[in-house]
């Protein structure tokens, strides 16, 4: 009988309930209808598309921007047990035949390509004889010149999809599409008439906050020394603010790579993979980093200048926490950042109208630096969303329960000051009149001759200014959108100047930190860290964070435990599970974390008479001379689990055949491959070799000859 859709979801991917809006589009797909789904990063649109693709008959294409987010798609799709294939530009000729074969055979569901490989006709008749059954689109706003990554090639694909006869069904993704750029990727991608589905903006997970008036390197030291050990990115907006972050750090010892354009591809390759696979904890970039980045155990995103707009934040900022977990979503603004920011809409070639629309979008992400209200309403009004609750407890404003002051008298200085200069002049300017400043340009003014001039005294110019900037996010005041903008009044400064209405503001205090105790967390991390290694895939694809603090809270001790864990499915347990079964009974036998009766033990993967560990007991059979099949009866696991078993004890340094795990007409292939591109990873090696032959063979006929030599 055909699995429904939560099953699937419970057996491959380990998770017993839908998030916001995923049932509801994987049943418009399996209806045959053309869906269009906008959800925040980290929602969970993979498995939108994936879970029909394993439900339908035949193939789904996936078409996907990057080549980075591909392979790693792929290679977590494998481990969660569903046959997924690639085929990209760096691929041999071989490589592709092996994937198009696979295809042809039937036995991929998924086969990811990048948009370009539309217009090899080769492709497009080679889909022809396979039943495609359902084509995704990944990253769909990248069709609208107006969305933020636009790709000419996106263009290809509706003339593409128009060849099909019978069409498949189409689907499409993305994360960022305001009102023109969502009717654009409809028109551009040619899609007919389809159920579109909004599951809102929000990242519950994900904390926002902004941090003004501190040095910004010292907030970067004290945070990271506050967070060892989380994995990060710190965003900055120019090459040489990278460089000088990053040696930084380098020289205080931290974990650290970096990522900008001014690196050669190999280096910033390089540096890309090495924060993937948990190598390197910190990465100091410029924005050229990120899309396609799918690691998802990001625990902070620091950004160390304002970014260009929300837009452009908030999908930066969206990359932490994508397992769901929590996320620290920090901004550090500098006045230079604003300056620095029209200096880049200044040397764009854009036409006026579109500078002033980029001019509008700074001056909203200036805003949510000042206000003091909740950031969170702030981003997700923004994004157009209505009826948002005032307050959300998540962010820097709602956390933070400063003391609220009364700063009327402060706000109608700087509104009759502005008045007074009427209103022609910058931030700086009224600043500088408010504070009594001798500064030429307000002497030739006759700005001194103002009532207002110097009735600010005792504030310092940076002072009133992060004033007057609240003052404007408040929309008590309003800057006109120029390079050189002017400060005007709102109507509701008018209101406070007639004394018809107060201005009230927050006053922070800082809050310190608790510590927790992670270390059951952190053993289970280096345990994914050996899996990873072993497996030559990033530790997130073994488990996510999320899954590794569910069991590190829970203490699951047995198969039916572990399967209740989020993220643990049946596949992936029969991979990895003990391993990590064995951390977790050992830990509690030693903290006694967990109040547990004896039959839980007992079904436990120890033996519990010898204390010994559940591998090493299959070791001992085998060593008493039972065959596989013998042990399999015996202890009542599968024939894999127990060649995992023996296989770790090869590992962990005891005697076995090694032969038992290589298939003997590879052998000479898999030793020639080896000296061909050293035994450094083992996954360049796979890549060279058949299909049949798995991590395993490969990892046995190392040992055997390292052994033998
Ligand atoms: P997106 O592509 O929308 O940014 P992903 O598809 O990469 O997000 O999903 C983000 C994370 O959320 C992944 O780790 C994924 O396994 C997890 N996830 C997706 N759906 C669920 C669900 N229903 N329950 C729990 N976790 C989920």
């Amino acid at each position: 009988m055909q699995e429904n859709a939560r099953e699937i979801l419970k057996k491959y991917y380990g998770y017993t309930e839908f998030r916001k809006g995923q049932k509801e589009i994987i049943d418009s797909i399996l209806e045959g209808k053309d869906t269009f789904a906008i959800m925040p990063t980290g929602g969970g649109k993979s498995l939108c598309y994936q879970i029909p693709a394993v439900m339908l008959e035949g193939l789904t294409l996936v078409i996907s921007p990057l080549i980075s987010l591909m392979k790693d798609q792929v290679d977590s799709l494998n481990s969660l047990g569903i046959s997924a294939g690639v085929i990209n530009s760096t691929q041999s000729i071989n490589e592709v035949k092996d994937t198009i074969y696979r295809a042809a055979q039937g036995e991929l569901k998924l086969l990811y390509v990048a948009p370009e490989r539309l217009d090899v006709e080769s492709f497009y008749r080679l889909l022809q004889t396979l039943n495609v059954s359902q084509i995704a689109i990944d990253e769909a706003h990248c069709a609208s010149q107006w969305g933020h990554d636009f790709r000419l090639s996106y263009r290809a694909i509706a003339p593409f999809l128009e060849r099909f006869h019978p069409r498949p069904v189409v689907s499409a993704f993305t994360a960022t599409a305001t009102v023109e750029v969502k009717e654009d990727v409809v028109k551009i991608l040619g899609l007919k008439e389809p159920n579109t589905f909004i599951t809102g903006f929000d990242r519950q997970n994900l904390s926002f906050s902004v941090i003004k008036n501190e040095n910004k390197n010292d907030f970067i030291l004290k945070y990271l020394e506050d967070n060892k050990d989380k994995s990060g990115i710190i965003y900055a907006a120019t090459r040489k603010e990278v460089d000088n972050v990053y040696i930084r750090l380098q020289k205080k010892g931290y974990s650290v790579g970096r990522y900008h354009a001014g690196m050669s591809d190999n280096e910033r390759q390089e540096s890309q993979e090495q924060f993937l696979y948990d190598d390197i904890k910190i990465m100091v970039a410029t924005n050229a980093f990120g899309m396609g980045i799918d690691k998802s155990n990001v625990r902070f995103v620091i950004h160390y200048n304002m970014p260009k707009n929300i837009e452009a934040y908030y999908q930066e900022a969206g990359r932490a926490g994508r397992d769901g977990e929590s996320g620290e979503c920090i901004l550090l603004f500098g006045p230079r950042d604003t300056m620095l920011q029209k200096f880049f809409i200044e040397q764009t070639v854009f036409t006026e109208e579109r500078k002033i629309n980029e001019y509008r979008k700074l001056q909203a992400m200036v805003d949510y630096c000042h206000t003091t209200r909740c950031l969170r309403k702030y981003i997700l009004e923004y994004f157009g969303e209505r009826n948002v609750q005032d307050k959300c407890d998540n962010c820097g404003s709602c956390k933070n329960d400063g003391e609220i002051v009364d700063i009327t008298i402060d706000a109608q200085k700087i509104f009759s000051c502005i008045y007074r200069m009427k209103e022609k002049y910058g931030v700086t300017m009224a600043a500088e009149v408010l504070r009594g400043s001798k500064n030429q340009k307000v002497l030739n003014l006759e700005f001194d001759k103002l009532s207002t001039y110097g009735i600010m005294k005792n504030y310092t110019i940076k002072g009133i200014k992060d004033l007057i900037n609240t003052l404007i996010a408040e929309e008590y005041l309003t800057l006109t959108e120029e390079e050189f903008a002017v400060v005007k009044l709102r109507n509701k400064a008018v209101e406070v100047l007639k004394n018809k209405q107060k201005v009230m503001q927050k006053v922070y205090k800082r809050k310190e930190k608790v510590k927790v105790d992670n270390s059951l967390f952190d053993k289970l991390r280096e345990v994914r860290k050996i899996i990873a290694q072993r497996e030559a895939v990033p530790p997130y694809i073994v488990f996510a964070d999320s899954s590794l603090k569910e069991m590190s809270e829970i203490v699951p001790l047995n198969r039916e435990e572990m399967l209740n864990i989020k993220g643990v499915g049946e596949k992936k347990f029969e991979k990895y599970g003990e391993e990590f079964l064995q951390v977790l009974i050992h830990y509690n036998n030693e903290h006694k974390v967990r109040n547990i009766e004896d039959k839980v033990v007992e079904e436990a993967a120890v033996d519990k008479e010898k204390k010994i560990p559940s591998h090493v007991s299959t070791y001992n059979m085998l060593k008493e001379g039972k065959s596989l099949e013998e042990i399999v009866q015996h202890r009542g696991i599968k024939r894999d689990t127990v060649k995992e078993h023996i296989m770790r004890c090869g590992l962990e340094g005891l005697e076995i055949d090694w032969n038992i795990f290589i298939p003997k007409k590879y052998e000479e292939l898999i030793l020639e491959k080896i000296k061909e591109v050293g035994c450094e990873r083992l996954k360049p090696i796979k890549e060279l070799l058949p299909d049949d032959v798995d991590y395993n063979a490969i990892k046995a006929v190392l040992c055997k000859y390292k052994n033998a030599n």
